[in-house]
């Protein structure tokens, strides 16, 4: 694959260039926000209200002004001269913080890492991005906590056309992502594919994916029971009608390494990564600004102009920004509350349709289980299991229903309920693996989904209230394959103006706030 913005030569960035692109930046968010929810909202009562009251004509109007742009040498000599007391007086006492970029990112998962790497990579000194992660070690999120697994077996276009590019991407990852002077990053992907084996009920619905994911240009073999017995002789076929299996770009890999590999090559490339946790926002008010869907307030309006950050110390600090992202996982929906998605009228009215479902992986030992030409296989019962390295080592697990007798568990902690290994999933593994039934389950962990209620698919792209605020979450368990895609997507939307590469038009909010969920059969 061709990296088409590797060794596009950035412009020299100076301070007047920076005030311009910052401006650009916004207008360009804004109008094309505007355009998007046009198109959704007609013949609908556009009926926004703003988080502040509006300004009566005795009250000032509060008008801030951007802090005038710092001059590069001075700001790296500022960098360079708080490593040098960083490393001099120890961790605890670096004060660097950044007071203003052009884009900051709330939450520094995958989601966030990949959102600055593109940014970076594309526009290089051109675009200053922060990116605010509450955790470095990142121990309760969702990414290191996953599976790795990259299909394209969706029912969305967009969905099959995101994982393809995923996987020329992880083909490449040693060219994107290697830090200069560093090893390559070990994303260790595994081409084996996925087996997703159907019960007659869903066999007509896994053929009707399979031609959409073939038409999408991906590689899958449709399989009679016969086929697949002959193919994976170790599978026991009762209960399946049909199944398809991935011929390429599909298997697994390391979400850990892949993660760091953002995060390390983001900041090899410029972007600033703070630990912090965003605890608000601060609007500023623009006169003399109107615009679709967004109610005038004595002429003008408001827009997100600071976040706030509470550091670990307890102190508080505030990033301007011209465009802020929130990828912050599981946990997008609290912060979106922050700037009033939820929490207010007409287009605030409707909250971010995610919350945190608890999931559980188990890592077990079979020794006399299937060998090397093992798919990621998933069973008609939604249970699935894939190797972990060799010697007969698996990971599995299964989403519960939600029906009585498998109900969601709570997501207040991410405990571990191993009794539900014994009574929902062990069974549906060794009914198609024999040699699972003696299976010895050895660890296991929990992490979050971060599930759309509304149709288990993503949410892409600005508000339609605020425009200068973008999302990406809601990924429902699929989010880390599709991390590289939805990186350079919206760095496509704030730098251009709109998708270039894949449409990901309707998988904007404006669905959420007309109530038309865009459902992705395939979840696991
Ligand atoms: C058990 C399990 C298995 C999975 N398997 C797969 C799979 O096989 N394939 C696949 O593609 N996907 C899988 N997923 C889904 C995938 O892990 C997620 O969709 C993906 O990691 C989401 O990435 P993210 O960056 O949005 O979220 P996260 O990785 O959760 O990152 C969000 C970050 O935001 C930070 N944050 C939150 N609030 C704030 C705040 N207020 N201020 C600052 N920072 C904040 C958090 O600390 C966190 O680091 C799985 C998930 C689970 C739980």
């Amino acid at each position: 694959m061709e990296n088409e913005y590797a060794g596009r030569p950035a412009a020299p960035r100076t301070p007047a260039r920076r005030a311009d692109t910052m401006l650009s930046l916004s207008a360009r968010a804004g109008r094309l926000a505007a355009r998007q929810l046009h198109t959704a909202t007609a013949g609908r009562r556009a009926a926004g209200a703003d988080e502040q009251p509006p300004p009566t004509p005795t009250e000032p109007i509060r008008r801030e002004r951007a802090p005038p742009p710092e001059d590069p040498f001075q700001r790296a000599a500022r960098i360079f001269s708080d490593d040098m007391r960083f490393l001099w007086e120890g961790k605890k006492s670096r004060t660097f913080f950044p007071s203003h970029c052009d884009v900051c990112i709330i939450g520094g998962g995958i989601m966030g890492s990949a959102i600055a790497f593109w940014l970076k990579l594309r526009a290089g000194p051109g675009v200053q991005v922060v990116v605010v992660e509450r955790d470095s070690t990142y121990r309760t999120a969702s990414t290191p906590l996953s599976v790795g697994g990259l299909r394209q077996q969706f029912s969305l276009p967009e969905n099959i056309q995101m994982s393809m590019f995923s996987a020329q991407f992880l083909r490449n990852a040693d060219r994107f992502l290697t830090v200069e002077g560093d090893e390559p990053p070990a994303i260790q992907f595994h081409p084996h594919g996925y087996l997703m084996c159907a019960s007659p009920e869903k066999a007509e619905l896994l053929e009707q994916n399979y031609r959409t994911q073939m038409e999408n240009g991906a590689k899958m073999e449709l399989m009679t029971p016969a086929r697949l017995k002959e193919r994976f002789p170790w599978i026991n076929t009762d209960g399946v009608a049909l199944a398809c299996h991935g011929q390429e770009n599909e298997g697994w890999f390391d979400p850990h390494a892949l993660l760091s590999a953002f995060r390390r090559k983001a900041i090899q490339l410029g972007a600033e990564f703070v630990e912090g946790e965003a605890a608000g926002f601060e609007s500023r008010y623009v006169p003399n600004m109107q615009s679709m869907g967004k109610q005038s307030v004595a002429g003008g309006n408001y827009v997100l102009d600071r976040a706030v950050i509470r550091l670990k110390n307890g102190d508080v600090k505030t990033v301007k920004a011209a465009i802020f992202v929130a990828s912050a996982g599981a946990n997008t929906a609290q912060v979106a509350r922050l700037a009033g998605i939820g929490e207010g009228e007409g287009l605030l009215a409707t909250p971010v349709p995610v919350e945190p479902r608890k999931r559980y992986v188990y890592f077990y030992h079979s020794p006399d289980g299937p060998g090397l030409d093992c798919p990621l296989l998933i069973d008609p019962s939604g249970a699935y299991f894939r190797r972990e390295g060799h010697g007969g080592h698996y990971i599995g697990g299964k989403s519960p229903t939600g029906t009585a007798d498998d109900p969601e568990p709570s997501a207040d902690n991410l405990d571990v309920d191993y009794d539900y290994f014994q009574s929902h999933v062990w069974h549906h593994l060794a009914h198609r693996v024999h040699s699972f039934e003696n299976l010895k389950v050895k660890s296991a962990w929990a992490g979050y989904y971060d599930y759309n209620t509304l149709d288990q698919n993503a949410i892409i792209g600005p508000h339609p209230h605020h425009h200068n605020l973008f999302m990406a979450t809601g990924f429902s368990g699929h989010g880390i394959q599709q991390a590289p895609a939805v990186g350079r997507a919206i760095t496509e939307h704030i730098l251009d103006g709109e998708y270039r590469t894949i449409d990901l038009t309707r998988m904007g909010f404006e669905r959420v706030l007309a109530n038309q969920p865009l459902y992705e059969q395939n979840i696991v």
